[in-house]
């Protein structure tokens, strides 16, 4: 890490700011998901937002350091490169984040070198999405050789990630009915493939086409969970260690895996007890979301947006619109909490007493063999 943006995070702290834009670049997708939140959107005739609306977006938007790009499947757009060019050059994003169902090896790949081409400073990761081993995952996905095609491409990206520094390759899993009694072995499985540089979990969310795939037992995930911490530990070590030196190095250790347990903690107290969160919600604030229609939320899970097309797509305008600064304070006053995993993860790190104190204590309890 860096000074200057280590100086970044503890004034981010102080001030939270925005930091994050979940971008659904296109309604559209190849698959068809029993989990799939968006599933009402994936029939939709919208062709995207086009690349002039984009770059004005962009163009009005302050500086953040994270593009998470989202759909339907991201990868359908050739033009991913250069959406990611306008975030790069108006705002110095410093990291991108495209998730893939993988189902397009050989796009998905050209797709991933030119985005990494475009700085080499410019942290590139690719999350394969893939949710269990084959026959339960080409259920889940309700794509027939599905599971093939996904490791044909991840086995295409670690090469990727061979050829370029900053580029990064991940598996991203829903937990859900479907596949709870497999997770930890999957997990197992793809840690000792050695493909990948980090394997992620969420808690299925939204209001999925299939309600009984939310039907996994609270006791089951909260196992589930405190045995993945270890096997994320490794990862997330062996990701710091490539960016970090010296005690920095150290902080970051602790800070990472506090962070992901406290993350689980909230999840499987919202999941299970229906709890708020700790820490208020920086939807909003932190973090937005632009839908592939050009409509623009706090959060993907609330439903009340306005449409950027009103504003000329000028982001800030829009940002500073009544309906904004109305979701704003329910965001903040917890009267949503869920589990998603991006918004408690980005709304911790921004919080003094979670990331600074909570995060260690729940990494010495761990260390100490005590659970939370
Ligand atoms: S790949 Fe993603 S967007 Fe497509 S159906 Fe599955 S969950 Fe939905
Ligand atoms: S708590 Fe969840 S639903 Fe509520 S605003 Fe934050 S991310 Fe959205």
């Amino acid at each position: 890490m860096k000074i200057t943006s280590l100086t970044r995070e503890l004034s981010l702290v102080r001030h939270p700011a925005f930091d994050m834009l979940i971008f659904f670049v296109t309604g559209r997708c190849n698959s068809r998901c029993r989990h799939c939140f968006y599933w009402r959107n994936l029939d939709a005739i919208h062709e995207g937002l086009s690349l002039q609306a984009i770059e004005t977006i962009a163009s009005t938007m302050p500086k953040f350091s994270t593009l998470l790009l989202s759909g339907g499947e991201p990868t359908l757009r050739a033009d991913l490169p250069e959406i990611v060019e306008f975030f790069r050059r108006n705002n110095q994003i410093q990291s991108v984040s495209v998730p893939t169902n993988g189902l397009r090896s050989d796009s998905i790949v050209a797709i991933a070198k030119q985005i990494s081409e475009l700085d080499a400073d410019l942290l590139v990761t690719f999350n394969v999405s893939i949710d269990g081993f084959a026959e339960v995952h080409d259920y889940i996905r309700g794509v027939p050789g599905g599971y093939d095609l996904a490791m044909k491409t991840l086995h295409a990206l670690r090469q990727v990630a061979s050829e370029y520094d900053n580029f990064r390759v991940l598996v991203n899993t829903v937990i859900c009915a479907d596949n709870y009694e497999q997770i930890i072995d999957f997990a197992e499985h793809i840690k000792s493939s050695r493909l990948v540089d980090g394997h992620f979990f969420e808690i299925v969310r939204g209001d999925p086409p299939e309600g009984s795939i939310k039907a996994v037992p609270p006791a089951r995930l909260k196992a589930i969970y405190q045995k993945l911490v270890p096997l994320q530990e490794t990862y997330l070590v062996s990701m710091g260690r490539r960016r970090r030196r010296g005690l920095l190095r150290i902080w970051r250790r602790i800070s990472d895996v506090g962070n992901l347990i406290n993350r689980y903690r909230h999840q499987w107290r919202v999941y299970s007890e229906g709890a708020t969160w700790d820490f208020p919600c920086l939807a909003g604030r932190g973090i937005g979301v632009i839908d592939y229609n050009g409509q623009l939320r706090i959060c993907e899970l609330r439903d009340q947006f306005v449409d950027l097309s009103d504003y000329q797509y000028d982001f800030a305008r829009a940002w500073d619109s009544e309906v904004i600064r109305k979701e704003r304070v329910i965001a903040r006053t917890h009267l949503c909490d869920c589990t998603h995993t991006c918004f408690i993860g980005l709304s911790a790190r921004q919080n003094f007493k979670a990331r600074f104190l909570k995060a260690p204590w729940l990494y010495l309890l761990y260390k100490i063999g005590k659970g939370w």
